[in-house]
């Protein structure tokens, strides 16, 4: 692997993007010694290591050299996104939670359930790949502790052990090795290194697509350009729409910029007694019937991302139906534009903040929270999930072959062809699974 290469690269096969899905794509794909397989990187030569991946850090913060920023038009808050060899798997929040059986209902034919379900079990099946597991009873902390003993008389739980969540409390599944996050790289490229037919090339952002009419012939960067009969962006939503944005090819239908979606969450912040214990961040959220997700925070995010100002410990609560969102390309990285949620999740949203808001009030939360600290944000945030704006069955075939464009297919959050009731990453690692498996002949 290296970050000095430079020149023209002729390969079978370009990658772009080491991140959650990338690692996977170019571990399968690599499989087969015939076939050349060049994976480039934009993010540092050097892999995250443990003060990146320690799971009391989220390292997105100011002082960040795995992590890029994204301009939004919500005051006061950026998206972030991995910059790294493991993408954003190596900054994220090591939550790692299948979605609900039901959240596949509407994707297109080939993706039946034994499917989804073997690709799941790779990576969080016992001895799977990403090292998961649920946090245990002694991990969940004082916030957690007393979230689950509060929702244990009201809503049903999911066993810890059971994979597939439920409508109601499920403690959270973390990829993880000991108290480090496991990233995708480390599951996934790092058996593959040492294969003559792959080559990295990390430091290395791509800059633009080649194209010849209506076809894809290779990428281009400051240093390198790579011709290819296959280009594979798996450059994350927001990294991929930036080079279909500036590619000249009509993805768009016509408009300046791509739609996609979002999850919208309001924060419900208290002062707490005493700082937290560090460990994860979310140990434990509550999936209600009507699609929100409401995530128990550990502590202060503050306590997790530097140079974050403090605000106060939180509850979140987020509406997993998907909320649209514009990427607008500006400069080197698009920016984000959110439109307006319906009146109807804007209401139910309000409504949860103020059940957990009661909650917070309660006596379970009675030794951790400051008597009259509670209050629910002004403005609805978001979460770092951003998708589909090249869902499968729609713009992309069923294994993200980008419809009329020879020779491009996208591997990421772009495809995913709807929202889910759960946290998208081991979702798009699934899908990097049996499409990986599919390309390469092993299916
Ligand atoms: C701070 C944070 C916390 C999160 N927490 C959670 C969580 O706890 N649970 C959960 O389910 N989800 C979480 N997510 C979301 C989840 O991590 C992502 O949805 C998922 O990792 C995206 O995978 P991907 O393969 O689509 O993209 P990424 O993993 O982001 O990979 C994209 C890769 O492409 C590279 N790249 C981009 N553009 C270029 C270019 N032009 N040239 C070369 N390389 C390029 C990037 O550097 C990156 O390595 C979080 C995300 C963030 C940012």
């Amino acid at each position: 692997m290296t970050g000095q290469d430079t020149g023209d690269l002729v390969a079978d096969v370009v990658i772009v993007g080491a991140g959650s899905a990338g690692c996977v794509l170019a571990e399968r794909l690599s499989r087969d010694p015939g076939r050349e397989v060049v994976l480039l990187e934009r993010g540092p030569d050097r892999w995250p290591g443990p003060e990146e991946l320690d799971l009391g850090r989220l390292p997105i913060g100011d002082d960040s050299r795995h992590a890029v920023r994204h301009d939004t038009d919500l005051p006061g808050l950026a998206a972030a996104r991995g910059s790294a060899i493991g993408g954003s798997s190596a900054v994220n929040g090591a939550y790692f939670l299948r979605w609900h059986r039901d959240d596949f209902a509407s994707w297109p034919r080939g993706w039946d359930l034994d499917r989804i379900e073997s690709a799941y079990d790779e990576l969080d099946g016992p001895g799977g790949t990403m090292g998961v597991s649920p946090v245990a009873d002694d991990e969940l902390g004082d916030a957690g502790e007393s979230f689950e003993r509060y929702w244990a008389a009201r809503a049903d739980a999911r066993p810890p052990e059971e994979r597939w969540p439920v409508t109601g409390v499920n403690r959270v599944h973390s990829n993880r090795a000991g108290s480090l996050r496991r990233t995708a790289a480390e599951a996934y490229l790092s058996r593959a290194l040492d294969r003559p037919n792959l080559r990295v090339v990390a430091g290395c952002e791509v800059l633009g697509l080649d194209t010849a009419g209506n076809a894809v012939t290779g990428v281009r960067a400051a240093r390198l350009s790579v011709s290819a009969g296959e280009v594979i962006l798996c450059a994350g939503t927001l990294g991929t729409a930036h080079l279909l944005l500036g590619s000249g090819l009509d993805v768009t239908g016509g408009h300046d910029h791509l739609g996609a979606f979002e999850h919208r969450g309001l924060a419900v912040f208290y002062r707490r007694r005493r700082p937290a214990a560090s460990d994860m961040v979310l140990p434990t959220v509550l999936h209600t019937a009507d699609a929100f997700e409401i995530r128990c925070y550990r502590d202060d995010l503050a306590a997790y991302i530097a140079g974050l100002p403090a605000v106060g410990a939180m509850v979140e609560v987020t509406s997993m139906r998907p909320s649209p969102v514009r990427l607008v390309d500006a400069d080197a990285r698009v920016r984000l534009e959110f439109g307006e949620m319906g009146p109807e999740v804007a209401e139910s949203m309000r409504a949860h903040a103020g059940a957990a808001a009661d909650m917070l009030n309660s006596p379970d939360f009675a030794d951790i929270v400051v008597p009259g600290s509670v209050s629910v944000a002004d403005v609805p945030g978001f979460s770092q999930h951003c998708w589909g704006t090249m869902p499968m069955g729609e713009r992309t075939d069923r294994l993200g072959g980008v419809l009329g464009v020879r020779g491009l297919r996208i591997v990421d959050g772009s495809i995913l062809p709807s929202g889910g009731c759960s946290g998208p990453h081991a979702t798009i690692m699934m899908t990097a699974v049996a499409i990986g498996d599919e390309l390469a002949g092993l299916r």
